[in-house]
């Protein structure tokens, strides 16, 4: 299982000649299309992420305020060639929320999105779809919604398999309600992205992710960097490969050089559009 990501673990930003360059950072161009049989993880924003895969993509946390780059708000070029449906925008089968802060969910942009792309289904929390419901847009999206219990469950659209756990937000003194942490299975790959959450050890201890056999995980910053996070990532995670989100903005370059101490091998992503092949499909 390792062998094939020796050669499918491959950041497209870093210096990649030839047409799948062309996917990185050409905000307002006609981007390539990856091969039909690849996974691609796109960064867009905060802990925005499109996936694409078989000619399909699935977005995660991606529909959020717009505005200030340096803040991580979506950048407005970035969000036009979302509604307009450019790559990889041009099939959205799915578009996923954990929590509904404003950094995650920013409902105009949501109800205008989905208006915009017909194709699309949002699968979230209750709260979630509750803020979608009160949009002027509702009427031409509310047969593309779909509540995600609050209990791990499993939801198959297409091509696509969710389940999501609830899981407590980091800082949950202060933000009580919890976040969805989605476990994706796209193009043959197994994908966690757990949003804001803690991800105490009592916390993962319960949801034997280890079992699951999962290929990358999508793990915020503050996981990462804690005392003794290799170990413990490794046995409640057991992921076989991790991409750090949200770095802190304002001392990237110091937040880099931390993660890689920790996790050499951890893919980071933090321009817009900045991408990777996460590997071709494999049968399992
Ligand atoms: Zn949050």
């Amino acid at each position: 299982m390792t062998s094939r990501w020796a050669a499918a673990w491959l950041p497209l930003g870093a210096g990649a000649r030839g047409a799948l360059a062309a996917l990185v950072g050409l905000l307002g161009t006609a981007a390539a299309a990856p091969p039909r049989d690849e996974v691609v993880l796109h960064f867009l924003a905060n802990e925005g992420y499109a996936i694409e895969a078989g000619g399909q993509t699935v977005l995660v946390d991606a529909l959020h305020t717009v505005g200030r780059p340096e803040r991580g708000e979506l950048p407005p070029e970035l969000h036009r060639r979302m509604l307009e449906g450019r790559p990889p925008f041009r099939r959205v089968r799915l578009v996923l929320v954990s929590h509904p802060h404003a950094d995650h969910l920013d409902p105009e942009v949501a109800a205008a999105f989905l208006k915009r792309h017909p194709e699309s289904v949002l699968a979230s929390s209750r709260e979630v779809l509750e803020r979608l419901r009160r949009s002027p847009h509702h009427p031409s999206f509310r047969d593309r919604l779909r509540e995600l219990p609050a209990a791990p469950a499993t939801w198959s659209g297409g091509d696509v398999r969710v389940t999501a756990f609830p899981l407590p937000h980091v800082g949950s003194h202060l933000f009580p309600e919890p976040v969805l942490a989605h476990l994706l299975e796209v193009g043959g790959l197994r994908i966690l992205h757990v949003g804001d959450a803690e991800l105490a050890d009592d916390h993962l201890a319960g949801l034997e992710l280890r079992s699951r056999n999962i290929d990358v995980a999508v793990l915020p910053y503050w996981a990462l960097v804690r005392e003794g996070a290799p170990e413990r990532m490794s046995r409640l995670v057991g992921s076989r490969k991790i991409v750090a989100m949200r770095l802190p903005v304002a001392s990237l370059a110091a937040a880099r050089e931390r993660v890689k101490k920790a996790f050499p091998q951890a893919l980071i992503l933090s321009r817009p559009l900045e991408s990777a092949r996460l590997g071709a499909r494999a049968p399992r």
